[in-house]
């Protein structure tokens, strides 16, 4: 019999295949007491177990043939570590002089040097720490589980739908790189950063699938849809076939839209809407040239420090933001500082004191201003590429003016630093800010006398204003982009951009959610920015609009009771697609 489980779909598209559980979590280390003649039996485990571990590493990378350089050289170095006394010889003595198990003494010798990492000064080699966990974690599962490299390595992951508790971003550009089929997380909301990657990525996928690993075995057929969140185990033929006749369906759909890439995006009453590109990886690239859209209205750069310390060097910087310059040939690209920190804390060797609530922590731009010298050097890159094409900078998570004084001071000296070294970028370069704080929203209009263009980050204006955790699954049930307060909030933003004459953008995954474009059309918002993928849709929704008559049914959704307006926006949202 069929089984179907319900969790959230956050990438569009149908997948069939076969599972693979991801493990995360670690086999329990217990202490043995050896006897004498056991000792060098359990010294010999320690070493298959090590050589098996190294040999995994290495055919991981050769398996992998896109794997990115920085993924790359992550692996060369915990290859290194296993041929180091410190890990390959140390655990030996300690099994020897202690007579105890190999499990035992390798987590010995782990928390010995995590504690020794911890005393140096320098952040980057204290940040090594975590390299050596991820190696010992390697062993511990080859001490476990002889065949766990087998297990992993004799499977080529293509069309796989992986099924994971949770996965970080990195693991999901890790299972991209094997062209897998799709991705089921028990955890995750629709606008974890995970979940935007996995559209990037064009990998369809569906979270908040709660116990789904209890309920399915490896290589198992499931299918996945990520429109409607839902998965089925143990199909039967008709409901496969069902379901391969829904993919197609989506293929010819797709190619219709293709069709509208050259068309200005204009609704039917004639206002032009800009409809731009959010980016996070350099695959995006790819798509966006088709999506048809007119500039890149989010560059999140901090997917480019994936697995590296913080100090990407600056001419590495300028390269890369010159390669989406390049794409886009003339039109505007919106580079955003750095926005690490909650989630986002791709470096697995940073090491910071874990905050109480990261969300509510050392974040963007706060994390900018706390670290000068990096965000000088990234203000620096962004100014050079400016010399090679259309560049505007965007400022994440700005919540008071004192805030943005300080960063456009450091961007004068930024300037002043490439005067000095007669190093050229663009005279006029337009800086924005994102309006993600309530606080923000509520000063709009001295951001908007400030600055050149305001961009709504919804996801977290939403999570903010809500006091949900936008990757907490427990309250993802509360996250709602149509509660009345978040709906002001965001009219307040649009009419200040109008007022001071300053444009305003959205760049939440609500932009790109086709059942609130006639909504924000109606609220007066005319630069929408979304994901490559979503634009066509989002066009073919704009060309059926008429902002004018939008205009007055959104007049009245907004004095609406707050319970009836899902109700209204839906119908709003049937209208358009009916015409
Ligand atoms: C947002 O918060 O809406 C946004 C676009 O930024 P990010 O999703 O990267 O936090
Ligand atoms: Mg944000």
């Amino acid at each position: 019999m069929s089984l179907l489980i319900n969790g959230m779909g956050v990438s569009p598209g149908i997948s069939i295949g076969p599972v693979y559980i991801s493990h995360r979590g670690l086999p329990a280390v217990v202490h043995r007491q050896l006897a004498d003649h056991q000792v060098e039996k359990e010294v010999k485990r320690f070493q298959t177990a090590v050589q098996a571990a190294k040999k995994y590493l290495q055919q991981t990378k050769h398996s992998l043939p896109d794997v990115p350089s920085d993924v790359a050289i992550l692996i060369d170095s915990h290859i290194l570590m296993l041929a180091d006394a410190m890990l390959g010889q140390a655990p030996i003595d300690t099994i020897r002089q202690q007579q105890c198990n190999a499990e035992w003494a390798i987590q010995q010798q782990q928390k010995c040097l995590t504690a020794s990492f911890k005393k140096i000064k320098d952040d980057y080699l204290r940040a090594r720490s975590s390299d050596v966990e991820h190696v010992v974690a390697l062993v511990l599962r080859f001490l476990d589980d002889k065949n766990y490299g087998e297990k992993n390595t004799r499977r080529d992951l293509q069309s796989y739908i992986i099924v994971a508790d949770d996965l970080t971003p990195a693991d999901t550009i890790v299972f991209q790189n094997q062209k897998i089929g799709g991705f089921v997380t028990e955890l995750g909301g629709p606008t974890s950063h995970t979940a935007i990657l996995a559209r990037s990525l064009r990998i369809p996928a569906v979270v908040a699938a709660h116990n789904i690993r209890a309920l399915i075995r490896d290589d198992e057929r499931i299918i996945i849809d990520g429109n409607s969140g839902v998965v089925i185990v143990n199909a039967d033929q008709q409901l496969i076939r069902a379901y391969k006749k829904k993919q197609k369906r989506e293929v010819v759909r797709r190619q219709q839209l293709a069709l509208l890439r050259n068309k200005k995006a204009m609704t039917q009453d004639g206002v032009e809407i800009h409809l731009l590109a959010n980016i996070d990886l350099t695959e995006d690239l790819r798509m966006l040239k088709r999506s048809g859209a007119t500039g890149v209205g989010l560059y999140r750069t901090e997917f480019f420090y994936l697995n590296r310390d913080n100090k990407v060097d600056e001419n590495e910087q300028v390269r890369t933001y010159r390669k989406v310059l390049r794409v886009m040939d003339g039109m505007p690209v919106t580079i955003r500082t750095l926005d690490l920190g909650a989630e986002k804390e791709f470096d697995p060797n940073y090491e910071r004191p874990l905050a109480p609530n990261p969300a509510l922590g050392l974040r963007a731009i706060r994390r900018s201003l706390h670290e000068p010298e990096n965000f000088l050097s990234q203000l620096r890159a962004i100014l050079r590429a400016s010399a090679y094409g259309s560049v505007r900078i965007l400022l994440p998570m700005l919540t008071s003016i004192q805030e943005l004084e300080q960063t456009l001071e450091l961007l004068d000296i930024a300037k002043q630093q490439l005067r000095q070294q007669k190093k050229r970028y663009a005279k006029r370069i337009p800086v924005g800010g994102m309006i993600e704080v309530p606080a923000a929203a509520l000063q709009a209009h001295q951001f908007a006398q400030r600055l050149d263009f305001l961009s709504l980050g919804t996801n977290d204006l939403i999570q903010y204003t809500l006091a949900i955790d936008r990757i907490d699954d427990e309250v993802n049930y509360l996250y709602d982009p149509l509660h009345p307060g978040v709906l002001q909030l965001i009219q307040l933003v649009i009419q200040a951009g109008a007022k001071h004459n300053k444009p305003v953008a959205m760049c939440g995954e609500m932009a790109g959610d086709m059942r609130y474009i006639p909504l924000l059309l109606g609220l007066g918002l005319r630069e929408f920015s979304a994901h490559p993928a979503t634009l066509p849709e989002v066009k073919e929704m704009v060309l059926s609009c008429h902002t004018e008559r939008l205009k007055k049914k959104c007049q009245h959704i907004m004095n609406a009771d707050a319970k009836n307006i899902p109700m209204l926006v839906a119908a709003l949202h049937q209208s358009q697609q009916q015409r």
